[in-house]
Parts: C-alpha cells; structure tokens; sequence
C-alpha cells in the first residue's frame, strides 16, 4: 500500500525503477493526487496498471451527500474491516476536511458515538494522509463547485483522540506539511485535554492550531462527561494549554458540545468564560448531535444565545459551529455506527 509507505522511502518499493519514477509516483501520490492510477499520465501504462490495487489503504464503502452538495461525507473501510470516516465542508472561500486519527476512542466521552463505541486501533499515518490526499484528489478533479478545488483547512476533529496516537499523529502532519503544500497554520489537532501530548504537539516546530474539547468548566461536571477528566483534570489542562499559547503564539481554541440541562446553564458560561479569558482562547459552540446510546438532547436554541451572551458580555470571542451535515450522520463516528448497527 503506497501511502503506507513513508514518502522518502518510495524507492525501496521499487528497486527495479529508475529514481525519477518514484520521484513522479511521490508527487502523483502527495502534491497532486488523483483518485485512481490511470490518472497518474507520467507514469508508463505498465507500471500504473500494477500499482491499481495498492493506491488507497481502504475502499470507499459508503459516500453521503448533504448542504447542497456542500458536504460529503466518506467512510472508508480498510482491508482489516476497520472504519475510518471523514468529513469534506465547502465554503465560498475555504474548505474544511475533517479527519479521523483512530478507529474508535479509547476515552469514552459520554455524549459521543465514537467513544461509546470504545476503541479498536490506532490508524496508521498513511492511513491518515491517505483521507486527505483523497479529498484533495476529489476537489481537484472538481468534485464539490462553489468553493476552492484544494483543502483549505484540516481539523482532526473525526474519529479518535489524535494526541492518544502521538507518534502517527505527528508523522502524518509532517507529511501533510512538507510534501501536500498544506500550511501548519491551516492545520488544527482537537484534543479532549491529553496533556502529555498537548504539550508535546507545543514543543514541536509547527505552528498548528490547537482545540481543546472542555465542555464543562469544573472537574466534578467535567468528568461525568470526560472521564479522562480524572486523570488530567482542568487545570493540567488549562496549563497545558496555556503553555501552547506561549510557545506559539497561537489562539487557542475551546470546543463545547451543549447539551440541554447539562453544560448550557449561565453559570457554567460564566465560569467558562473566566478561563477562556485567561487563555486568550476563542470558544466555539456546537449543539449536540444526539446519539442513540443516551437521552441528551442538544441545548435549545434561547440558552444557546443566552450562553453565548454572558461570554460575550465577559469579553470573550465566541461563536456557534454550524452543524453541517447532520442529516448525514456527519458528527463524529456516527456513520460507522450506522452502518455496523445494519
Ligand atoms: N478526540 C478529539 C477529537 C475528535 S472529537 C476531541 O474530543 O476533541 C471532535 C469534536 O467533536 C470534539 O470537540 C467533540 O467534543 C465533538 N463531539 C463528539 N461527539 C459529539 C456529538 N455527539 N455532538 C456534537 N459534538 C460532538
Ligand atoms: Fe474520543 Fe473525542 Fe469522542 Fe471523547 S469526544 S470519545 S476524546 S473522539
């Protein structure tokens, strides 16, 4: 599998082929990738022929459509049987493609799909570009209209906890970085509040964005929603994330599912919004995508503008998510749930 493969070592794959063939396959495969080998013209017929089957690490199983056609959505299936979904948002003057970094989670959050899944392994780093190169192949080949035929903007905001699988994680960023054309800046790692990773991710030499899930502003609500609360409690979290705004400079990000009677009351804004002040933090809003294992509803919409008020009434820069995608099962590992429960 080609992407597999880390992109210096292409040669090795191919000890009978002269070194600008694997020159042109790695930037058939990174810099300009196509979705299918017939497409790669510099390559002689022989050699794209044989190359057909080891191209995706996965097949595309299923592919959704919604906003007009705005947002697809894609789940993958690898030849293990694993999952991997991801999410492609267009926009006038962006596009936003939402990655998976593991199939399924480990950490359980309570009102999320994925996580009441559990976990089944870590994706490779190839697997992860591999949902990029994807996308990028599809916009380029003018998939989605109305919006820029490259990704603008990645999040890892799919499946899985991206600082738990670290090593993979880091790796696919360098390759998206060095050998994709794809800015630090317009790369975002969201993170539930690893704190060893979060401060590994500040020490690195990328400007990446950092999003941190908090959903709730003191531990004892917290951890009934984050276990992993429990062990790396808000502070840790809060400091680690301070520590990243120091090192880079780099606004960071908090993310807050609402939850209707949960997380949504004044008090948890006001309490919200004294750390999002002390880290100089934009905070986004996101109304639940409900799920099928728990009765939470998302926020009604008067407590969603109320919260957003004391925040905003506190000086903090706040903004509701547009839930793109829902009737798609779009929100995190809610495809893959769907399709196993059939
Ligand atoms: N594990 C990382 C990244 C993947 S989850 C993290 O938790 O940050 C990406 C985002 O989707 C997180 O902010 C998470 O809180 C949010 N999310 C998960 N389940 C959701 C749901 N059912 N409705 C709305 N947002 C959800
Ligand atoms: Fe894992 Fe993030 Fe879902 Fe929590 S919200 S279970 S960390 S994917």
């Amino acid at each position: 599998m080609l992407y597999l493969t880390q992109p210096e070592n292409l040669e090795a794959l191919f000890p009978n082929e002269p070194p600008f063939r694997t020159r042109q396959l790695r930037e058939w495969l990174y810099e300009h990738p196509v979705l299918a080998t017939e497409e790669m013209t510099s390559l002689p017929s022989t050699l794209r022929t044989e190359l057909a089957d080891r191209l995706w690490p996965f097949v595309l199983e299923v592919e959704q459509s919604a906003d007009a056609g705005m947002t697809r959505k894609w789940l993958f299936r690898t030849p293990d049987g694993a999952a991997i979904e991801a999410v492609l948002m267009g926009y006038a003057r962006r596009t936003t493609l939402c990655i998976s970094s593991q199939v399924g989670c480990a950490l359980g959050c309570t009102f999320c799909a994925t996580g009441q899944f559990g976990f089944e392994r870590h994706l490779e780093a190839g697997e992860i570009v591999a949902q990029v190169a994807f996308a990028q192949a599809f916009l380029a080949g003018g998939g989605m209209k109305g919006c820029p035929s490259r990704i603008t903007n990645i999040v890892f905001m799919g499946m899985g906890e991206p600082l738990a699988n670290y090593a993979r994680v880091r790796e696919s960023i360098r390759r998206m970085i060095e050998h994709m054309g794809i800015s630090a800046r317009a790369i975002t790692v969201s993170t539930v509040g690893v704190v060893p990773g979060m401060r590994r991710l500040a020490a690195e030499p990328w400007q990446v964005n950092l999003a941190v899930s908090l959903h709730a502003a003191e531990d004892a609500l917290r951890t009934t929603l984050v276990p992993l609360n429990k062990r790396y409690p808000l502070e840790q979290v809060e400091a680690a994330a301070a520590e990243f705004f120091t090192a880079k400079h780099r606004r960071v990000s908090i993310e807050w599912t609402m939850i209707d009677g949960v997380n949504d009351s004044d008090v948890q804004a006001a309490k919200l919004a004294a750390i999002a002040r002390r880290l100089h933090a934009h905070v986004n809003l996101i109304a639940l995508n409900p799920t099928p294992l728990t009765p939470d509803r998302p926020a009604r919409r008067a407590r969603i503008e109320g919260f957003l008020g004391v925040l905003r009434r506190e000086g903090v820069n706040a903004t509701l998510r547009d839930t793109r995608g829902s009737d798609i099962d779009a929100a995190c590992g809610q495809l893959r749930a769907r399709s196993a429960g059939q």
